[in-house]
Parts: structure tokens; C-alpha cells; sequence
């Protein structure tokens, strides 16, 4: 390709609405457009390095088993309405309406449907297990688009469906697709790390995230250096405790702390630590409102508390709803002589001995609180933030903590859907049984920035040769000097004969402007055509994030090539 043909539309100031690094590069350095919030188009180099990466997790789907299919878009909501998913999905779904007032929506995973096809052309247990997958276009209204494309809300995703016989067969998939994934994320060069994970709205009971590590990432991960415990902070389990402090219960009492309301302000009014303060943090599951204690020191995980308490939506309560509850406002709320709303109390509270919580009065608060004397949680949960430092749950080491993108998930489904939507096969002996599921997903733009967030620095992107829009570019110090105009281009003839994807800029421009360029859009491989190579026969090659070195003109397409070969054994 030569630079004065391609549409690749730089941007030398940063655009304010991009926070992060990928964001920012993807759009300076004309890899992608904004048409909307969480909507883009790509660009011609933004389309190539979205190819490269979808090619990488085609061979990876190919080499484990899957078929490749394309499923619709436009999904009717019938279907929805059979697995009872067209409520649970709420707001995030993009829905329309056809001239015949019949509903749709557009696609945000697609289970539904593709247990509808395997439902009417699978069934007998010949035709499994079976792997079904698809590249396409992923539609959620989010509510945060944000980051450009870590959180899109049309995206490009990667999706597979698994269908087996029983749990056996499902285990024997998912070890196929964990295996598939770490291929991928290693060949697109990503520093990745799976984790346990949530199983989230999909269902199910079993899961793992991919997590690229990246300060950027939204997801908080905590893994152990000892053992291979890694877990999101969402489900990381904690320890249990096995005793309180060794004090004697005291006499409850209610004390005066006007204007008191936060952990920091009691603590230091009342001169205690924050672990002997009961935080009561109430919430609205399912419209039903519920009290979560956790101690003061502690953060509240409200994946944990929903799980626990199974429940569809849950937000934070109303503040009015809170007062009416318990008389008092947000601030000195506590689980003493609380009726009307059950307790859920996390591990560590049952052990405190003379805590303090709020009095259900405004401005006081209790003090000398004794859990199982003073109130009774309806039930003791897991139901705290793990955070770095504590002990493991597997082998008890220090956990660490580090942050991550979720580049892709796989998860055991189990019969949720094949259930829901009477999707059954028959066995040897003709009895039938639910298909037993799984379903995996990749996040294939998320991908593209999430490479951008490991691999860049002040200058620009520095793409791993496995993903680069282009191998290499070429460039001529001087356009105008015809000798150095004839090298650049026998070089760039010879090396696209040789199928090396290779960038000429022949722009009649400035070095020093084409230097800073080529570093915005990351190029692996840089080959600078310029004095020297008229007086020594020479070009200066340079790795992205190397120094330059001198290679001679003669044999110099195949000394590239071989370059170009020994670095991408890295990406293998
Ligand atoms: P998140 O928790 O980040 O919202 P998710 O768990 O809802 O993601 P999945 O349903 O597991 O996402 O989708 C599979 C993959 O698709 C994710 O692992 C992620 O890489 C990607 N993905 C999900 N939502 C988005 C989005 N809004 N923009 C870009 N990629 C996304
Ligand atoms: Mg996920």
C-alpha cells in the first residue's frame, strides 16, 4: 500500500473525549471514527488489525472442533419470550418493531437462537458433541459506553456454543475452548490471565474470564504467587474467621454522635477502628428491600450479595424508602430492633464483640453491639470485597491484586437453555435427554484495544507483529531524491511480490513528520531509505521499540522477510 492511497487520517492533537491510551491512539493514529457513543467505524488500518485478530481466533475455533455459522442479527422476540430472557435483559437490549408490529431485537448473544436451530436439526447423540460458532456484530445498550472500543455498544464478538451429552462431554468442550482461548490471547501477543468468574445473566454454574492485565482494565482480579487461585474480586472467596476478639460482651448502649454519618467520622468521634463498626447498607432485590452488614473496614460485593440472594435486579435503596424503614436516615441505620427487613450479614460479623452501629435515630449510634444477642441476621453469607494481601482460600499465601480487561469468557451453561427451549436428543437406547450446553465468548474489538493498552508508549502503538496493521513501512528520508525514490520502490515492489504486507510512504513530506507517523500507527518494522544507503549501500532498519540498525541493500528483501519470519515465532 503506498501511504499517498491510503485513508489513514492522523490526528496530531489528542481527542478530549478519549481517557485511555487505547482510545486515544486508536483514534490519532486513524484506526477508528466515533459515529455514535459506543458506536465506530473502522477505518482501513482499524479493519486490518480487526481481520488479523478475527483470523487468529478462527484457526484457534477451527483447530478445537468448531463450525463456523452466521446467525441473525434481528432475533425475534418469541424466542426471548420461550428462555424468559426478553424481561430479565432489560434496558441493555436494543429492541424494534417491524412494519407488522411484531417485536425484535438486535443480538447481544445469541444462545437463544442457535438452541432453536440445534433444537430442530440435532437429534440423536451421533450428531454430538457439536461446536458452533460465529465473527459477528454484538448489540448492547449499554450504560456506560465508554473507553472506545474496551466498551462499545455495537461491538465485535467472537461467540461459540458447545452441545453435548452430559457433563462429561461438556467438561471435555470446555477444556477444548480454555485451551483454544489461551492460544488465541497468546498469539495476539496479550499478557492475559484466566480467572474464575461470575456467571452473570448467561446462567449457568461455571465459569472462567480471560482477563488482559492492564491498569486501564475494569475488572479487579485477585490471584495467588504460590498456588494458581486467581479469581475476579466479584466471586474470590474469603476466608472465613474462627474467633472474635477475646473481650466480654458489654451492656448495649445508645450514644450521642450528631452529624456523624461516615466510617472515618464515627471512628474518630467515638475513638474506635473501623472493624468494630457495623456498616448496614440497604438494597431493593427484586423491589423487596434488604439490610447487608459488613464491618466498617470492609467493602460490600453486591455480585455476592445478588447471587446469595438470587435475585434478578439489585440496587442500592432509595434513601426515603430507607428512612421509612428504620426511621432514621442513611447514616445511622443499624440491625438493632430493625422488623420488616431481613439481615444479611457477612462472614465476619457474627464474631464482632462490642461493635458499634447506627441506632435507627438520627444522629446516635449504638455502641457495645453483640450480634446474636442484640439481632439475628436472616442468614451469614460471604459477602465482602476480597482485597489484596489477604490470605489465599486455596493455600493461604498472600493474595495480590492486579487489574484486567475481560478480553472473552467461557462458561458451563449446563441445560438452562436446551430446557427452556425443549432442546433434546436421543441416546442409544432411545430415550431422550436435555443437550447439555456451553457457550464461550470473545471479545474481538475489545481485543484490538486491550493490545493497544499492553503495547504503547509516548510515541504511539507498537503492534505485535502478529496483529500490525502493516509489517513493515518503508520510508525515503527524501521523495524528491531520485536514488533514494528507485531504491524505496524496487524494495517495496520486491517485498509485496513476496506477500510481506508492506506500507511505502511516498509522500512528499518532511523525514522527521513520516518518523512520527509511522510511530503513532505502530508499525512493527520501520526501513529508512536515505543518504546513506546512496553512499554505503545501506537502509536503517528499526523495530518498533528498538534502536536502528544498518542492513546492506543486497539481498535485503529476503533479509527482511527472514526478520519478519524470526519475529513472529513469538506470536506462535
Ligand atoms: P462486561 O462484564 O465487560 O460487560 P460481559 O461479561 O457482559 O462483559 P460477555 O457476555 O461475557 O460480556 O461477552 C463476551 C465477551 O464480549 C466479553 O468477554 C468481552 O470481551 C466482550 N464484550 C462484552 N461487552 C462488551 C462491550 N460492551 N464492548 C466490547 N466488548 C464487549
Ligand atoms: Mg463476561
Amino acid at each position: 500500500m503506498r501511504m499517498t492511497e491510503l485513508l489513514a487520517p492522523t490526528l496530531r492533537e489528542t481527542p478530549a473525549e478519549a481517557e485511555i491510551a487505547s482510545h486515544q491512539l486508536l483514534l490519532r493514529g486513524g484506526f477508528i471514527r466515533k459515529a455514535a457513543a459506543g458506536i465506530y467505524t473502522y477505518l482501513p488500518l482499524g479493519r486490518r488489525v480487526l481481520a488479523k485478530i478475527e483470523a487468529i481466533v478462527r484457526e484457534e475455533m477451527d483447530r478445537a472442533g468448531g463450525q463456523e455459522v452466521v446467525l441473525p442479527i434481528i432475533q425475534p422476540a418469541e424466542l426471548w419470550q420461550e428462555s424468559g430472557r426478553w424481561e430479565v435483559y432489560g434496558e441493555e437490549m436494543f429492541r424494534l418493531q417491524d412494519r407488522h408490529q411484531r417485536q425484535f431485537c438486535l443480538g447481544p448473544t445469541h444462545e437463544e437462537i442457535i438452541t432453536a436451530l440445534v433444537r430442530s436439526e440435532v437429534t440423536s447423540y451421533k450428531q454430538l458433541p457439536l461446536l458452533l460458532y460465529q465473527i459477528q456484530n454484538k448489540y448492547r445498550d449499554e450504560r456506560r459506553p465508554r473507553f472506545g472500543l474496551l466498551r462499545g455498544r455495537e461491538f465485535v464478538m467472537k461467540d461459540l456454543y458447545s452441545f453435548d451429552r452430559d457433563q462429561e462431554g461438556l467438561n471435555e468442550s470446555y477444556r477444548k475452548m480454555y485451551q483454544a482461548y489461551s492460544n488465541v490471547f497468546r498469539r495476539c501477543g496479550l499478557d492475559c490471565r484466566p480467572v474464575q468468574a461470575d456467571s452473570g445473566a448467561i446462567g449457568g454454574n461455571y465459569s472462567h474470564e480471560f482477563m488482559a492485565l492492564a491498569a486501564a482494565g475494569e475488572a479487579l482480579l485477585v490471584y495467588c504467587r504460590e498456588c494458581d487461585y486467581a479469581a475476579n474480586v466479584e466471586i474470590a472467596v474469603a476466608r472465613a474467621l474462627t474467633k472474635g476478639a477475646a473481650e466480654d460482651p458489654l451492656p448495649l448502649k445508645e450514644v450521642a454522635t450528631p452529624g456523624q454519618r461516615t466510617v472515618a467520622e464515627i471512628c474518630s468521634f467515638l475513638d474506635v477502628t473501623p472493624d468494630r463498626l457495623i456498616k448496614t447498607i440497604f438494597y431493593e432485590a427484586d423491589g423487596q428491600l434488604v439490610a447487608a452488614l459488613v464491618r466498617g473496614d470492609r467493602e460490600l460485593n453486591e455480585v455476592k450479595l445478588q447471587n446469595h440472594l438470587g435475585c434478578r435486579q439489585l440496587s442500592l435503596a432509595d434513601p426515603q424508602k430507607v428512612r421509612e424503614a428504620t426511621g432514621a436516615p442513611v447514616g445511622f441505620v443499624g440491625p438493632v430492633g430493625l422488623s420488616g427487613v431481613p439481615l444479611y450479614a457477612d462472614l465476619e460479623i457474627p464474631y464482632l464483640v462490642n461493635g458499634v452501629a447506627g441506632a435507627n435515630r438520627e444522629d446516635y449510634h449504638l455502641v457495645n453491639v453483640n450480634p446474636g444477642r442484640d439481632f439475628k441476621p436472616a442468614a451469614v453469607a460471604d459477602l465482602r470485597q476480597v482485597e489484596a494481601g489477604e490470605p489465599c482460600p486455596q493455600c493461604g499465601a498472600p493474595l495480590s491484586q492486579a487489574r484486567g480487561i475481560e478480553v472473552g469468557q467461557v462458561f458451563q451453561l449446563g441445560t438452562k437453555y436446551s430446557q427452556a427451549l425443549g432442546a433434546n436428543y436421543t441416546d442409544a437406547r432411545g430415550e431422550e435427554h436435555p443437550l447439555v450446553m456451553g457457550c464461550y465468548g470473545i471479545g474481538v474489538s475489545r481485543t484490538m484495544a486491550a493490545i493497544v493498552e499492553q503495547y504503547h508508549d509516548d510515541r504511539g502503538i507498537i503492534w505485535p507483529l502478529s496483529v500490525a496493521p502493516y509489517q513493515v513501512v518503508i520510508i525515503p528520508a527524501a521523495m524528491k531524491d531520485e536514488s533514494q525514490r528507485e531504491v524505496a520502490e524496487g524494495l517495496y515492489r520486491e517485498l509485496v511480490a513476496a506477500g510481506v504486507e508492506v506500507v511505502l510512504d511516498d509522500r512528499d513530506e518532511r523525514a522527521g513528520l513520516k518518523f512520527v507517523e509511522a510511530d503513532l500507527i505502530g508499525y512493527p518494522l520501520r526501513v529508512t531509505v536515505g543518504k546513506r544507503t546512496v553512499t554505503n549501500g545501506t537502509v536503517d532498519a528499526k523495530w518498533r521499540s528498538q534502536d536502528e540498525v544498518p542492513l546492506p541493500l543486497e539481498g535485503l528483501a529476503s533479509r527482511i522477510q527472514a526478520l519478519l519470519a524470526e519475529e513472529m515465532q513469538k506470536y506462535r
